[in-house]
């Protein structure tokens, strides 16, 4: 028997009212060959998955809190998080765990693109890794740096913008662009592509305390995605601002369209997807 490299050791997130979700991720991550930490107890989940577990009893704030702290200690272990954000929701105590995962420089990968307020270092499932870009607006101080592991590209000052932000180095933008330098772009938002539905009884109770209005139902040739939910300001689309970049951040761009994941609107005044904006005066998503 060959000898295995070390399995890569992920540990799923997310609230345990996601029962299904959470032994479906934990089928697939093992199947690709990872080792899977997830969690024992589904208090969260529907009343008949609690019985299905022996689990119908409720559970006090004790031992809620020792439950929290106990899979802090399974990210310890774990190379990276993966965020079950089903229906893009995120409760508090996984808002917790991606912070603490990423104050210890975990990577988080998610299961569905992730709202922008949700994105607390700009990575997300469709772009892993890839860091988020500010716009500086013009006068306004901002740092730039070649250094990944620099804390301040996790850093949010006041204005939504991040203290620095990431670019690649002279020496590497020197070696050639291969899209011209563009320095704005402009917010366009999303289009859903396929069909809209609305949202079932049992969606509009589980995510109550979400802005989702619809339901985009993707076909077969986009599994495993099922679909995703859009909010009424998703679905209004982008604010229509055109933010400016300096030089280096274009050039960046230039040299490596998807280098950045996220970047900044300065109306919306937070982080968005890139594929939420076009290059000012043209159809051309950025990103691409
Ligand atoms: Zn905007």
């Amino acid at each position: 028997m060959g000898l295995m490299k070390k399995p890569t050791i992920v540990c799923l997130c997310g609230s345990t009212r996601f029962y299904h979700e959470f032994q479906a991720a934990n089928f697939r991550e093992t199947m690709a060959g990872k080792i899977v930490l997830s969690v024992g107890f589904f208090a969260g989940s529907p009343g008949e998955m609690k019985q299905e577990h022996g689990e119908g009893v409720g559970i006090s704030p004790a031992e809620k809190a020792l439950l929290d702290e106990l899979h802090k200690r399974k990210i310890d272990l774990a190379d990276e998080i993966l965020v079950l954000n089903v229906g893009r929701y995120i409760g508090d105590s996984t808002r917790s765990e991606i912070a603490y995962a990423i104050e210890h420089g975990k990577p988080v990968r998610y299961l569905e693109f992730p709202l922008a307020s949700e994105q607390l270092t700009g990575t997300d499932r469709s772009m892993p890794g890839k860091p988020s870009l500010n716009n500086p607006a013009s006068g306004k101080h901002y740092n730039l740096t070649t250094d990944r592991s620099d804390p301040r590209l996790h850093a949010v000052t006041p204005s939504g913008q991040n203290e620095a932000y990431i670019i690649l180095s002279e020496e590497e933008r020197a070696k050639g662009f291969v899209r011209p330098v563009r320095q704005s772009y402009m917010h366009v938002g999303l289009k859903p592509k396929y069909p809209l539905r609305d949202l079932t009884d049992v969606e509009k109770r589980r995510y109550d305390e979400s802005d989702f209005v619809k339901y985009e139902v993707y076909p077969e040739s986009e599994s495993p995605k099922v679909g995703r939910f859009w909010t009424e300001k998703e679905l209004r689309g982008g604010c229509g601002s055109v933010t400016k970049m300096s030089l280096p951040l274009s050039e960046t761009y230039a040299r490596d369209p998807k280098f950045y994941g996220s970047t900044f609107c300065i109306g919306c005044r937070t982080h968005l997807p890139v594929a939420e904006f076009v290059w000012d005066g043209t159809d051309e998503p950025v990103g691409s």
